[in-house]
């Protein structure tokens, strides 16, 4: 039974700075409750709407990003509900049926799914521009609390809802879509996916011969996915059973992981849509228009992509960099630098961005990473031949990791340079191993080369020089000289 999916995505434009229509902060979460307010995102009587310019430009860049005509000129409207958290009783949208013009119209998406390294296209039916609501909140549950807590910190944060065409195949298909979809605004500078409740998404899904029915409040790209195959897996098992399955609205149980039916829906004509009065038409200039489509051009994700793999590197270790736009740029500046791309590859996109990791240290923050030069030096001179891969990975890295400032003279291992004395040692110690080498076991050449490596202790030493030493050493022994 084929699976139709499409998802309806809401995303904060977490990083524009600005609420939508008021100088309000875009990140709200670093405030204490009712902080982060004014006249115009609480609403008071006689306060005035004025749409923000970077909110704006954000928004039509992501309209350009996923391939979109954009519109002649913004025109808002209003979306009426009583709600505790929405204090002006309607919300500031885009509804296009009622003269309303949203961001975007028919564009697509093309994304990369890492199960198969394929690009896939998901169309776009609309994008609209609005305003978030503030957020209630309980003690346990809205049921057993005594109280309702509302702030307004939220209000007014400028939100993108993105709706897609039902062309997802899979729960794992629309959570590799939402991945790709997120990183491409991050790299836009729209938002920062990893905030907590920056993005929510619903999804309708039908099976052949079934209704479709959407899934609501779902707020993790891996919930995403455990929903859609719940929900698949229920109405599978209804049409199996000779039943039918309704078209209904329902939520998502992220804690127990099942979908459970909502009670009532609203009809789209219970909100009252009307083009909002107080704001004319935001017209979309050709310098605004511009300036969006050179960014979309500079910076996605596909082109960095492309980029690195056209520098040779391979596409898992690619798209391991892609994916952390601090980690694409400290490679992509490194190569510029003349770091070696294969090398700075492998520190960049494996073992340092691993490293940062396993120390705690979080990679999407531009912060955590060294300056590029310094890893362009580093990987010249493992390119030079002047340390191993290994010794830099297990002597360098860490402390790298550590301290994104320290200076490389400092970090690089002292280097053994007469090799001969520790090579003598061990050939001394390791008595059963010389004997099993002289006696044809090939491989007890690499327990001797391991061996002189644990006496450089903490210092880097050449693998290939240490194994031609022993090498000649031992072909010595055989003649008996
Ligand atoms: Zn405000």
């Amino acid at each position: 039974m084929k699976a139709r999916i499409g998802l309806e995505i809401h995303v904060q434009l977490s990083e524009a700075g600005t609420k939508l229509f008021c100088n309000c902060d875009s990140e709200y979460r670093r405030y204490r409750p009712n902080e982060n307010v004014c006249p115009v995102c609480l609403g008071l009587p006689g306060a005035l709407p004025v749409p923000g310019k970077r909110p704006v430009e954000l928004a039509l860049a992501a309209a350009l990003a996923l391939n979109c005509e954009p519109p002649r000129a913004l025109v808002f409207t209003r979306k009426h509900y009583f709600y505790p958290d929405l204090p002006k009783n309607y919300q500031i949208t885009q509804f296009e049926k009622v003269g309303g013009s949203p961001v975007c119209t028919g564009g697509y998406l093309d994304y990369l799914s890492p199960d198969d390294w394929e690009w896939r296209r998901v169309r776009i039916r609309r994008i609209n521009l609005e305003e978030d609501p503030g957020r209630t909140s309980y003690e346990g549950s809205i049921l057993s609390s005594r109280y309702a807590y509302v702030d307004y910190n939220r209000s007014g944060v400028p939100l993108l809802e993105i709706v897609t065409e039902p062309d997802l195949k899979s729960p794992r298909d629309a959570r590799v879509m939402v991945e790709y979809l997120l990183l491409t605004l991050e790299y836009l500078g729209a938002t920062n996916p990893r905030l907590e409740g920056v993005f929510r998404v619903d999804a309708n899904v039908s099976l052949e011969g079934g209704e479709r029915v959407e899934i609501k409040n779902i707020g993790s790209t891996l919930d995403v996915e455990r929903a859609l195959r719940y929900e698949i897996n229920r109405q599978r098992l209804v049409l199996e059973r000779g039943g039918k399955v309704e078209r209904e609205t329902r939520h998502w149980d992220a804690e127990r992981g099942v979908t459970k039916p909502l009670r009532y829906k609203e009809e789209e004509e219970e909100y009252l849509y009307f083009p909002d009065p107080d704001l004319p038409p935001v017209l979309i200039t050709r310098d605004l228009l511009e300036a969006a489509r050179e960014k979309v051009a500079e910076w996605s994700p596909r082109r960095v992509y492309e980029e690195i793999l056209g520098l040779g590197v391979k596409r898992e270790v690619a798209w391991s960099i892609t994916s952390v736009p601090a980690a694409a740029r400290t490679y992509l500046a490194g190569v510029k630098s003349g770091g070696d791309p294969g090398i700075l590859a492998r520190i960049v996109g494996v073992d340092l961005k691993g490293e940062l990791r396993e120390q705690g240290r979080d990679p999407y923050n531009p912060g955590n990473w060294p300056e590029p030069g310094k890893l362009a030096e580093l990987s010249r001179l493992v390119a030079k031949g002047e340390y191993t891969y290994d010794a830099v990975k297990g002597l360098v890295l860490p402390k790298l990791a550590a301290n994104p400032e320290a200076p490389l003279e400092e970090l690089l291992p002292e280097k053994v340079e007469d090799l001969e004395p520790l090579v003598e040692e061990v050939l001394k110690e390791e008595e059963k191993a010389v004997k099993d080498y002289l006696g044809g076991k090939k491989k007890a050449l690499n327990y001797l080369v391991g061996a002189v490596m644990r006496k450089a202790r903490k210092r880097a030493l050449d693998p290939r020089r240490a194994r031609e030493l022993l090498l000649k050493r031992l072909e010595a022994m055989k003649t008996g000289a």
